[in-house]
């Protein structure tokens, strides 16, 4: 008889915001286009450059909702006043597909997913310092100051959730940074 397709391996990313998750990732896809990025749900705005399917699916709140009450998420979370969430259906079609998954979501969706399918691996991206964090946060230019003071202040909630991850890796060196994130999921 044949033998079914062998299903995908599933890592979750999460760090603060500012931290360098995008970029990392973007980084390592790039070299490693078999790899599949998950595209989340959000109703935050678009940034600058953002596309809608590409970067997020950017939805209304009662559309968020209406997923969520139809149990159409494997997690979500509210996130600065906006509803970030995985589809169930997205994820498992990849899966099933023998494609690995990366989410690259925060500390409570992550932990969501942990308890609903344990072999999930979770890896937290880590700022080399709080300064070097905030550096980042405002070099980047797409928050007004409330949006990041808030962010700055989930942070520190976000660094104590890191204890809870399976991996850490520090994202001070862009270069050597991208190869332990490699070696994790070739591991
Ligand atoms: P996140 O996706 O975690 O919110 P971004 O990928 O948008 O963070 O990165 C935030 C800012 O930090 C960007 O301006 C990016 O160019 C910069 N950055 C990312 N990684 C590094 C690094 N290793 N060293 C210096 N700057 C970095
Ligand atoms: P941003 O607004 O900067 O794109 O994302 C804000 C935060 O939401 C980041 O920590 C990001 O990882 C997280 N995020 C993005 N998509 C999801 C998702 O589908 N679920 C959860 N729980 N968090 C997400």
């Amino acid at each position: 008889m044949k033998k079914g397709k062998e299903k995908g391996k599933l890592f979750v990313i999460s760090g603060c915001s500012g931290v360098g998750k995008g970029t990392l990732l973007k980084v390592f896809l790039d070299k490693n286009p078999q790899i599949e990025l998950s595209i989340s749900a959000t109703t935050r705005k678009p940034r600058p450059g953002e596309l809608d399917g590409v970067n997020y699916f950017f939805i209304t709140k009662e559309e968020f909702k209406k997923a969520a009450d139809n149990n159409e998420f494997l997690e979500w979370a509210e996130f600065n006043g906006n509803f970030y969430g995985t589809k169930e259906a997205y994820v498992e079609k990849k899966l099933s597909e023998g494609k690995n998954v990366i989410l690259e979501i925060e500390t409570r969706g992550a932990f969501q997913i942990k308890e609903k399918k344990p072999e999930a691996v979770l890896i937290f991206i880590m700022p080399p310092s709080l300064e070097e964090l905030e550096h980042r946060l405002r070099g980047r230019n797409t928050e007004d100051e409330t949006a990041i003071q808030n962010r700055l202040h989930e942070a520190y909630r976000e660094l104590e959730c890191s204890e809870r991850y399976d991996y850490k890796i520090v994202n001070d060196n862009l270069e050597q940074a991208v190869e332990e994130l490699k070696k994790i999921i070739y591991s």
